[in-house]
């Protein structure tokens, strides 16, 4: 892990960041001011794709102009609070929005991958007992601007000649919450005008919230989805996943099979291994028992360590026999190799390490 130097300042809070200004107050705003409706796509190009930070870089907008939209908007609203990178190449962004509050987000770098990890709410409401995000509650959503700027900080970290090629909705909160902000931000995401990120290139991951699973696969989109398992029955699924309370697994594997059913493309169950809960043999037979028959593919994640939390990571031992398990039942499994472990960078780790600290340390590294 290496520091660097922190590229801005706090941003003002009285100026709304340009990507959270719906598009017809802008091109109001553009229109009082006598310019053409042009200016709005030169400006967005900018940002998206031209990686300005600051209007006087957007060299073809008028001077005038450039300064007035300085002193009524801001580029980006949220700011690089605090930047670390693992020794494999794991880029970890806290972000401070213009609330103060700070949010995570992971630029993963392999091969000609190059993925970044998006949060869409401050906080998580769901308190999955083992996860960091959720320990202190959901704070609020995030706007689409929000989500979006985690996409244009990533990046902008990357070489000029490289492009962003796949996201993941897999950081802090649940993204079917906060669904219509995730759509709009994804939209501009894939547009040729936007991020050109390919749509199978983006994969959703949910805790399971069977109703909002439906309206995605009515979309008609591309999106990959990933429901959160974690267990293969609903007591132990209800102990580890408390909302399973409210939906229980009929529901949510059969939310999933609609997905299936309506966009063709197969979903990914994420199961997180914690060590003598639900990582034993009997645990593998039921799961493989359960997805049977279904075009799944399982993920199995090894738990990464929440400071203060008593669950602990399964040995190599009950992997190995878990993966043989599975894939013995004829079910399709992948194990989640662990990326940026010396950076913390596990969902809301480096948040809550940072809420913490004293505010004067933060942003040293
Ligand atoms: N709310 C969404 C996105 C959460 S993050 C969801 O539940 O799917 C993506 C995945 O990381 C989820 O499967 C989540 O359960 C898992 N996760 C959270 N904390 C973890 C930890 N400490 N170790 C391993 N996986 C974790």
């Amino acid at each position: 892990m290496h520091a660097l130097p922190l590229p801005s300042q706090l941003a003002d809070p009285a100026r709304r960041a340009l990507l959270d200004v719906p598009s017809e107050e802008m091109l109001d705003w553009l229109q009082a001011r006598g310019q053409a409706p042009l200016r709005f796509r030169q400006m967005r190009r900018w940002l998206l794709v031209g990686r300005a930070v600051a209007f006087e870089q957007m060299s073809d907008l008028p001077r005038h102009l450039r300064d007035e939209l300085s002193a009524a908007f801001r580029t980006l609203g949220s700011d690089i609070a605090r930047h670390l990178v693992s020794c494999d190449g794991t880029h970890k962004l806290l972000l401070r929005l213009h609330d103060g509050q700070v949010l995570e987000c992971v630029l993963l770098q392999e091969a000609n991958r190059r993925t970044v990890c998006i949060s869409t709410q401050v906080g998580c409401g769901m308190g999955c007992v083992f996860c960091a995000s959720g320990l202190g509650g959901v704070v609020r959503n995030l706007t689409v601007g929000e989500i979006l700027e985690q996409l244009i900080h990533a990046r902008n970290l990357l070489p000029a000649a490289e492009r962003l090629t796949h996201i993941v909705v897999m950081g802090m909160g649940e993204p079917l919450a906060n669904l219509d902000a995730l759509l709009e931000a994804l939209a501009v995401a894939v547009s040729p005008r936007g991020l050109g990120i390919g749509a199978r290139h983006i994969t959703i991951s949910t805790v399971g919230l069977p109703a909002k699973i439906r309206c995605l696969a009515d979309l008609g989109k591309q999106y990959h989805l990933a429901v959160s398992l974690h267990a293969p029955n609903d007591e132990l699924r209800t102990r580890i996943v408390p909302t399973n309370d409210k939906t229980g697994l009929t529901e949510i594997l059969a939310a999933a099979d609609y997905f299936y059913a309506t966009t063709g493309r197969q979903v990914t169950y994420e199961y997180v291994l914690l060590r003598d809960l639900n990582d034993q043999p009997a645990h593998a037979a039921e799961l493989a028992k359960l997805l049977r028959g279904r075009q799944a593919h399982v993920n199995l994640i090894p738990f990464n360590d929440v400071e203060g939390l008593p669950y602990r990571r399964l040995t190599q031992q009950a992997l190995t026999d878990f993966v043989a398990i599975l894939r013995g039942g004829g079910i399709s499994v992948k194990v989640r190799k662990r990326k940026g472990a010396d950076i913390d960078a596990a969902c809301g780790q480096l948040r809550r390490a940072a809420l913490a600290e004293p505010a004067s340390t933060a942003g040293v590294e």
